[in-house]
């Protein structure tokens, strides 16, 4: 049986589908793959392994709804149709937890980048600007007993709130549809209304997944609710907080700063505002970009692709309903 990979992947993940007897064939041109070639190239495969930046529509599924399998190297997938991959019968894979440590420590990198102003004053130092000693400018604001809110608190949020407990002794509140019973009994988090996550939080962290629900929640009404101190870390979506927003609300103090990993559109333009504001850090979506994250993403993808050619259930599948049509799938 054939795999289409849609980027080149660690070769942990292709090793294990190459072991497993399967031809691979992977798209290994330094740009994009379109939506029209991954649909000729998905006709001629049993299986797809997929990218976060993969339009993954009904117009793709139903174009390719001979795949016994489609297995996302990533754990977000706003990119699916999740409703559609399961009326077509595809089972849909993803990548949860092994990139959870990566993507918190990018937050609190953002989040410490943020409060000392640290990309901001190493930009000074390129451009010859390093000045004399001036003890009242760009002071920072330090972290130690502050409140650290989470938009989200699952994976990721859970590994961010550790480091903030451990490293400041931050006190952790959050905003999720349902209790997170594990955070409240580990970190003594505590569950708030969404308008008190505003009101309270000296650092606010987005780990939601985009949604409906979550798009565009980050606008102008939002940031005049936080702390004129406080710091915005995205590192979910780039379309969870609405940039023109955002920018005003950095220029007019509405918050202290803002750190993100996300923005929308991604790539960001290089003459975008956000990278030459001093209370601004923006980083190139690589949450997930290390060698052990990315090794494990691969082998994550690899058991995915596998178990569903072999009719197995997947080993982490964002879309379990489609087993209720077929009863005669194993475990
Ligand atoms: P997760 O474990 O599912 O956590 C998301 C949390 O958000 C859940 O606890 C959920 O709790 C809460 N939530 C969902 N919808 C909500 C809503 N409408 N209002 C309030 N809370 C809501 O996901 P994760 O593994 O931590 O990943 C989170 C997101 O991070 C992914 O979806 C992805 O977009 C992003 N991500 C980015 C990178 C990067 O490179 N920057 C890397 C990995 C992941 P309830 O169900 O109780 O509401």
């Amino acid at each position: 049986m054939k795999v289409f990979v849609s980027r080149l992947i660690p070769d942990t993940g292709l090793q294990l589908l190459q072991q497993a007897g399967l031809q691979t064939t992977v798209w290994t041109e330094d740009r994009q793959i379109t939506q029209q070639e991954l649909i000729e190239q998905a006709k001629q495969h049993d299986a797809l392994l997929c990218m976060g930046s993969d339009k993954m529509d009904a117009h793709f599924l139903t174009q390719c709804q001979h795949l016994k399998v489609i297995a996302q190297f990533s754990v977000g997938y706003d990119n699916v149709d999740v409703a559609a991959s399961t009326r077509l019968g595809i089972p849909f894979g993803n990548t949860p937890d092994v990139l959870s440590d990566a993507t918190a420590d990018v937050a609190f990198l953002l989040m410490l980048a943020v409060s000392r102003k640290a990309f901001y004053m190493h930009k000074r130092i390129i451009s010859g600007d390093w000045g004399t000693y001036r003890p009242t400018l760009n002071l920072g604001v330090e972290l130690k007993n502050k409140t650290l809110g989470i938009f989200g608190l699952g994976r990721i949020g859970m590994e961010l709130a550790r480091r903030c407990r451990g490293a400041y002794n931050m006190k952790v509140i959050y905003h999720n549809r349902s209790h997170n019973v594990q955070a409240e009994q580990e970190l003594q988090a505590q569950r708030v209304s969404f308008e008190e996550l505003l009101a309270q939080s000296d650092v606010l962290s987005v780990h939601v997944a985009l949604s409906p629900e979550t798009e565009g929640k980050f606008n102008a009404d939002v940031f005049r609710k936080m702390k004129p101190s406080s710091i915005f870390i995205n590192t979910a979506r780039g379309k969870i907080h609405q940039e023109q927003d955002l920018i005003q609300a950095l220029n007019e103090g509405w918050i202290w700063g803002a750190g993100l990993d996300v923005t929308n559109p991604e790539p960001m333009k290089p003459d975008n505002p956000l990278l030459s504001m001093p209370n601004a850090a923006v980083l190139p979506h690589i949450g997930s970009a290390t060698v052990q994250a990315r090794n494990d993403m691969a082998r994550l993808a690899a058991m995915n692709i596998i178990a569903g050619l072999h009719g197995k259930r997947l080993p982490h599948c964002i879309n379990p309903e489609v087993y209720k049509k077929d009863k005669s799938i194993s475990n």
